[in-house]
């Protein structure tokens, strides 16, 4: 973790564990996949047309960004976003 990446998300009151400047290449594309499997899972839950289904989209583009963020969790947005959908879950 480099001191520039935790300033930035703590300053935005979240834990960093680990940055991108310190991840191995492997690591970054499995980032990078599990990102891309959270929005599309959230595009398709906005698609889908029973509560039901929306919930299991939700939930699943939730375990993909909490992975994601195990990797790598120098991204604000990325934590933001996940505090969001735990947030919308929470509500039901
Ligand atoms: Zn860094």
């Amino acid at each position: 973790m480099c001191a520039e990446h935790a300033a930035e998300v703590q300053e935005a009151g979240f834990a960093c564990k680990r940055c991108r400047c310190h991840l191995a290449p492997e690591a970054l594309a499995n980032y990078n996949d599990l990102i891309e499997t959270a929005r599309a899972c959230e595009l398709r839950r906005r698609q889908e047309p029973s509560q039901m289904a929306k919930t299991a989209a939700l939930v699943e583009a939730l375990q993909a960004y909490l992975k994601a963020l195990l990797l790598c969790s120098d991204d604000v947005a990325l934590h933001r976003r996940a505090k969001a959908l735990r947030a919308r879950l929470a509500e039901g």
